[in-house]
């Protein structure tokens, strides 16, 4: 499906790492090609988590829409826009809320698991369980036709297109259900082997100077059976081998073989992979070196997507409000 229009948000937690790079940056940027594209800074949804210390949100945005330019996203090819400027966001969250029935929010799979990997924040609010529709009013206020998911995003979606039809048999026809574009790269693993995120400390920055992504790659987790460096391991249960299937595809076999041989230590074989690493980070890290010497930059590009998306939101925020008969004096 070519010209539709595509919605992605990434909530401003920090700088960004591999598995964001991987999980669907990359994919991001190739889709400037394809569609009209909406990305969007979800400075609303880094509340629902993080609500207790909101200090570095906003050298956040700044950050992470500095990474973004960096790794190619292109103002002008892209509606790039911070949620908190679309106060019509949480209009259509509202709207969206009253017709959610409460079991679809507690059953979302992220919801219980979160709140156990996140067990020294409390997250048992009424905003991080409700972020699904926060999620779902992003989609739907642009009209947003596909959108790139992980695996794991999957069930949120899917929740996104069950209120659609739920507001279409209640209102009558307003929305599209929303397709996934699904991820190309499998999930990325952080050093402890969980996936890479920010909140579990085990990633690898995009920012990360060479002797830190080093250190990093070096204390990744192995294949447990290579105790020594004469057991022979299996390349599958390694976390680092995922990450050499993306930055040493041509040295696959060879890596594989000296591990189920006992060939080299996982020493030697992280060593081959940081390399590999640093060198694919370096144009990036040197673009974005360049972007920070502009200031007001950008302040500049959220000004102008906050522009352009403005009138498609109040578009959709009107019709929704005719429909559920809300009226404006
Ligand atoms: S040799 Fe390489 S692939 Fe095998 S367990 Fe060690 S780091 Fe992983």
């Amino acid at each position: 499906m070519s010209n539709s229009r595509i919605l992605s948000g990434y909530r401003p937690t920090g700088r960004l790492h591999l598995g964001h790079l991987w999980g669907n940056l990359r994919q991001m940027v190739e889709l400037q090609e394809e569609g009209e594209c909406y990305f969007f800074v979800a400075d609303w949804h880094a509340l629902t988590t993080e609500y207790q210390d909101p200090s570095r949100l906003s050298e956040y945005v700044e950050e992470m829409v500095l990474d973004w330019l960096a790794v190619g996203l292109d103002p002008e090819r892209a509606v790039i826009y911070r949620q908190s400027d679309l106060p019509q966001v949480a209009e259509l969250q509202l709207y969206l809320s009253m017709i959610t029935p409460l079991g679809w929010l507690e059953r979302v799979p992220t919801y219980k698991e979160q709140q156990e990997q996140l067990k020294n924040r409390d997250i048992a609010t009424h905003g991080f369980l409700g972020y699904p529709v926060l999620q779902a009013a992003d989609i739907l206020i642009v009209r947003g036709e596909r959108v790139p998911v992980g695996e794991d995003q999957l069930p949120h979606l899917e929740l996104t297109r069950e209120i659609v039809r739920r507001f279409n048999f209640l209102y009558g026809k307003t929305f599209e259900e929303p397709q996934a574009v699904l991820s190309p790269t499998p999930r990325i693993p952080g050093t402890d082997g969980r996936k890479m995120s920010k909140s579990y400390g085990n990633y690898v920055g995009l920012d990360d100077e060479p002797g830190v992504v080093k250190e990093k790659v070096l204390s990744m987790v192995t294949d447990p059976a290579r105790r020594t460096r004469k057991d022979p391991g299996d390349p599958e249960k390694c976390s680092a081998f995922q990450l050499h299937k993306i930055y040493t595809p041509d040295r696959l076999d060879e890596i594989g073989g000296n591990c189920r041989t006992a060939g080299w230590g996982c020493v030697e074989c992280k060593g081959i992979l940081a390399e590999r690493v640093i060198e694919d980070l370096l144009p990036f890290q040197e673009r974005r070196r360049e972007l920070e010497k502009k200031p007001g930059l950008v302040s500049e590009v959220l000004r102008e997507g906050r522009r352009k998306v403005a009138p498609l939101a109040d578009e959709v925020l009107s019709e929704v409000r005719r429909r559920m008969g809300i009226g404006r004096a």
